[in-house]
């Protein structure tokens, strides 16, 4: 892969989606105020646009048209600004979105398959009729079109007219569409526009050929530009696109619908590609365009330090007023998010992350219609056991692991099945649950677990009684399943915990209480075995600690880890909300270890974080390959005491708020 200079890591994206029915667009842009506010946050980087989601351009362009309303040309005066003052200035040019193409030119929108959500706003939908909010109602253009040339053309003239540091495409992605052209093209390909799977292929046929033109114009232009395209619901393990990045910008606004848990989950498998990353949270309450929303100060700040501790750059969203003038008390808060930022910057630079368990990603692998859910469960389960851990694909080097989770529907290649095989024989361990293990083909496991295979229990629930294998905080009597499990028979396996069965499944003819029957006896098959490295469940846990939240669930999964794992490199007794990352620097022989502690609450429909509260003396042990030498409290560099046992733990004791860094040196 090509390399980049390096990202900065204070960024701003300055959206800039402004209407034809707004007038005075930039008329109070002003240089010194712009970068004044900039540099009172102490931002380094500003996404500045040049085309945005209606259609228009900021500059006088002669490829596209410039807002009709625009008073002053606008782009060009950021640009300068931003160069005199060292802040570095990419491009935001929209792809999918393009309400001024769509109306120019009809044949060029994107027509979504019969049965699938449309695209553009709904048929019926009249222009005074009150319009969705969000990503809904856009026309969508379809890239099989001219208007991939438009695209390119307009790129050019951006790029030879700017040189920009970057370009910043947003909304693409493989986008199914029955437009005449798609129709056409399925036709020439011998496909059949009423099979999904046909729609699919050439959906990816168009997204691949959009990704090679427009790198192929930019980096023969300049090798340097730095490029990304924007695509928010991407997936784990599409990585045939990935030659086309520069870096990986993990959109995940937390309280606009992706969740506090989205950027620390994709950033343990991002950062295990060969890219530099940033992620993109925004100003906003809840999410882009929410003019006059602010999010709550701790909140920003909180966010930045987690994306700091997990080896991201960090961008800020944010949306310019259509008159071009920043808003100040953005900026002040913005400021008092990055305020700390820059001093601990040297230690997260060019670090690596440590790991010693990998969840193998359902949803890398699989199509399976639950299988972020599951990969979300073992997440979860892990990083509230403060576990150091990576979200991997196939791709990579098992063998760093010393426990690979295969959450319940990972379905086992003939190649899986060898790479797994070795990586067991070379002393690797094993966890998985429900489908997982079986072959892709038949419903056999690939692997020797000491039990054959025996379909889906066919209780609605069940119950998992625990046998004194399994130490921590388990109960002692059958706790519920909410979805029942798989059924083995066991052969040669050690049985760590039974299956219950309920008296009867709950149908209007024979029912108990309000739920589900009470548990009756053992069922015919175990909850969980071991047989040498593999530990099998048989309750789909992971999908459903996910939905359910059930402590139990992680209790019996952090139980199975523990039977593998006895002395994790990292001990905490941080809360279940605190997180950990361990960082190796570039000198090869210093540690880094983060901890993070803020709670999300749910207030209405947002999560929100405002009380940051310190913790007071969390004692963190660490048992590293090398002796450590003394330990310090990063950025301020003070030392601290500590003691290593005749384990090898180096132990001390910290207090944090919000986001602390300890160095241990070696
Ligand atoms: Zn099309």
């Amino acid at each position: 892969m090509k390399s980049f200079k390096s990202i900065r890591y204070r960024q701003v994206h300055l959206d800039f989606h402004t209407s034809e029915h707004i007038t005075g667009v930039g008329s109070n842009f002003d240089e010194e105020q712009f970068i004044s506010c900039l540099q009172s946050a102490q931002v380094d980087t500003i996404n500045v646009f040049a085309m945005c989601h209606h259609g228009w351009s900021y500059f006088d362009t002669k490829v596209g048209k410039p807002h009709p309303h625009l008073e002053t040309n606008l782009l060009p005066r950021m640009l300068d600004a931003c160069s005199k003052n060292d802040i570095e200035a990419p491009i935001y040019i929209t792809v999918g979105f393009n309400e001024l193409s769509a109306r120019e030119h009809p044949d060029w929108v994107a027509i979504a398959p019969e049965g699938d959500d449309p695209y553009g706003p709904p048929k019926s939908a009249g222009p005074e009729a009150p319009r969705s909010t969000g990503f809904d109602g856009w026309h969508m253009l379809c890239l099989n079109t001219p208007y991939l040339q438009y695209l390119l053309d307009y790129t050019k003239e951006v790029m030879e007219r700017f040189q920009p540091v970057g370009i910043f495409y947003d909304i693409v992605g493989e986008y199914p569409c029955v437009c005449s052209f798609c129709r056409d093209s399925l036709k020439e390909m011998g496909l059949d526009e009423n099979n999904p799977d046909h729609r699919k292929q050439l959906a990816k046929k168009v997204y691949l050929n959009y990704l090679q033109k427009t790198s192929e114009l930019i980096w023969s232009l300049n090798p340097e530009t730095r490029l990304y395209h924007n695509c928010c619901t991407e997936k784990m393990g599409e990585k045939q696109y990935y030659p086309y990045y520069s870096h990986y910008d993990i959109e995940s606004l937390p309280t606009g619908g992706w969740g506090y848990d989205y950027f620390t989950s994709m950033v343990r498998y991002i950062r295990k590609q060969d890219f530099q990353y940033l992620g993109m949270t925004g100003k906003f309450h809840k999410s882009w365009g929410e003019f006059g929303g602010f999010k709550n100060p701790a909140a920003l700040k909180y966010e930045c330090q987690q994306m700091l501790a997990f080896g991201a750059r960090i961008c800020i969203g944010d949306q310019l007023h259509p008159d071009g003038r920043m808003d100040e008390e953005t900026y002040r808060i913005i400021g008092e998010a990055f305020d700390g930022i820059a001093a601990k910057e040297p230690w997260c630079k060019d670090t690596t992350s440590v790991a010693e368990i990998a969840i193998l990603s359902a949803n890398a692998l699989m199509d399976a219609e639950d299988s972020r859910t599951s990969d979300m469960g073992a997440y979860m389960m892990l990083e509230e056991g403060h576990y150091l851990f990576d979200i991997i694909d196939d791709s990579v080097d098992f063998s760093v692991y010393r426990i690979i989770v295969l959450p319940d529907c990972i379905r086992v290649s003939d190649a899986l099945q060898r790479k797994l095989e070795d990586y067991i024989a070379g002393g690797g361990n094993l966890i998985m649950s429900a489908e997982s293990g079986l072959r892709s083909d038949r419903p056999e496991f690939a692997l020797d677990l000491g039990v054959e295979f025996d379909g889906k229990s066919e209780w609605d629930v069940d119950y998992t009684l625990v046998t004194d294998q399994l130490t921590g905080s388990l109960v002692r009597s059958p706790f519920l399943n909410y979805e029942s499990g798989y059924k083995v028979r066991v052969d040669r396996a050690e049985v760590l915990a039974q299956s219950y069965r309920p008296y009867f499944n709950r149908r209007y003819g024979h029912f108990c209480s309000h739920l589900h029957a009470p548990a009756k006896e053992e069922a015919d098959y175990p909850a969980v075995i071991k047989h040498g490295n593999i530990i099998y469940l048989a309750q789909p846990l992971f999908r459903l600690y996910r939905k359910h939240g059930v402590q139990l669930y992680r209790d019996l999964f952090l139980a199975c880890v523990k039977q593998f794992i006895s002395a994790p490199t990292v001990k905490t007794d941080l809360p279940s909300a605190g997180k950990v990352n361990l960082t190796r620097q570039s000198n090869g022989t210093d540690y880094v270890l983060h901890l993070l502690y803020a709670v999300p609450i749910l207030r209405g429909d947002t999560q929100v974080i405002e009380d940051v509260l310190t913790l007071k003396d969390i004692s963190v042990q660490i048992k590293l390959d090398e002796k450590v030498k003394q330990v310090m409290l990063l950025p301020e560099m003070t030392m601290i005491p500590h003691r290593t046992d005749d384990d090898g733990y180096t132990s001390v004791s910290v207090n944090l708020t919000g986001h602390q860094m300890v160095l241990f040196e070696t």
